[in-house]
């Protein structure tokens, strides 16, 4: 069961109480190159993404952000790291929320200017803390960004902001170390009701990244912690949606598209099964519609997962069979197995 924390609306997009989990991430242009930014933000929408953030460097891109906002099929979060002025441009520019770093925009007066504009404009503000920019003094007293002191840090920002009498708050609190950032969170989540955003921070190139990011975020939400994920990963946005999906459909929170399995190839298996699973998943990218897809090796455990899955082939020796609804419909020579279960797919698929 998800913990319940207060709702917060980014734009038309509600997260916490019994919302579903959303799937947030960030643009990786130039934001005051809107043609390149709102062109990514459409593929990010196309992939599933429900909320998309955008740094906010300097001047122009804080400019930049009233087009996009403008254009954006989705809510807008301004990114602001240091220079709270650009936190206020970027709240008149329309944003539907904005992520500070306290640690970075250390001043009280400064943060007190974000909480009146962020007020005014009834916008949420997210606390972002991060290991690798705890305010000094507490790194002082700490020695290290340990997790006691990533806390504190969440900490004195929310009380902060509380006795500013601010609660439209978003907290994250993301680390390096996968286990230390389950640490953090796990605290946080006893401490507050203000929503969770997760993520494991600078996780890595797609392969480290999204087994990284699985383990921390995927042991957080299977406890219940998290009302927005964001899978960072050094590489094209849209595959950090698509590993978000597979995180939230993989513990069973989110339903989104069609879902491959395929066997991981044994001595029993006599077709380039590979080649067959890489040629589903392709042509499975244009449905939207959830559904299994089983795509096996043999006839030892093919039939049997072919036949739980919505749709399936299992292999043999030059032959092969296609499943509907748990059912073998077909026989087939092996090089028309795909054509034959797509048009399987499309017959079946809304019966
Ligand atoms: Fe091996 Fe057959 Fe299982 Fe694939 S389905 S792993 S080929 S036993």
């Amino acid at each position: 069961m998800r913990s319940k924390k207060r709702v917060v609306a980014i734009g038309d997009v509600r997260i916490g109480g019994r919302h579903p989990v959303a799937v947030q991430s960030m643009t990786k242009t130039k934001t005051s190159d809107v043609k390149a930014t709102l062109n990514q933000i459409r593929r990010l929408k196309r992939a599933g993404c429900e909320l998309v953030r955008c740094a906010v460097v300097n001047k122009n891109d804080a400019e930049a952000l009233s087009r996009i906002c403008a254009l954006a099929a989705m809510p807008v979060i301004a990114d602001i790291h240091f220079d709270y002025r650009l936190a206020l441009l970027a709240v008149d520019a329309g944003v539907d929320k904005i992520r500070v770093n306290p640690g970075n925009i250390n001043t009280d007066w400064k943060m007190k200017r974000i909480i009146e504009r962020a007020k005014e404009k009834n916008i949420p503000v997210r606390i972002g803390v991060n290991s690798g920019s705890i305010p000094k003094s507490i790194l002082k007293k700490y020695g290290h960004p340990t997790v006691a002191a990533v806390v504190e840090s969440a900490r004195r920002a929310v009380a902060f902001f509380s006795k500013h009498d601010f609660h439209d708050m978003v907290l994250s609190a993301k680390g390096v170390d996968v286990m230390d950032t389950v640490e953090t969170y796990k605290i946080l989540n006893k401490e507050f009701d203000f929503p969770l955003h997760l993520g494991i921070t600078e996780a890595g190139l797609p392969f480290q990244g999204s087994i990284k990011s699985a383990v921390g975020i995927g042991i957080l939400l299977n406890q219940g912690i998290g009302d927005t994920i964001r899978v960072s990963l050094t590489a094209d946005p849209v595959h950090e949606v698509a590993a978000a999906y597979e995180i939230l459909v993989s513990l069973g929170l989110r339903q989104h598209g069609p879902v491959l399995i395929s066997c991981p190839m044994c001595g029993r298996c006599d077709v380039d099964i590979g080649s067959i699973a890489r040629e589903v998943e392709k042509r499975l990218k244009k449905y939207e519609n959830y559904m299994k897809v089983a795509v096996m090796g043999c006839v030892v455990n093919g039939p049997g997962e072919a036949r739980e899955a919505d749709f399936g082939i299992a292999c043999g020796k030059g032959v092969g069979a296609v499943f509907a609804r748990g059912k073998e419909i077909r026989r087939v020579q092996e090089k028309k197995l795909v054509d034959i279960l797509f048009e399987v797919i499309d017959e079946n698929l809304d019966t």
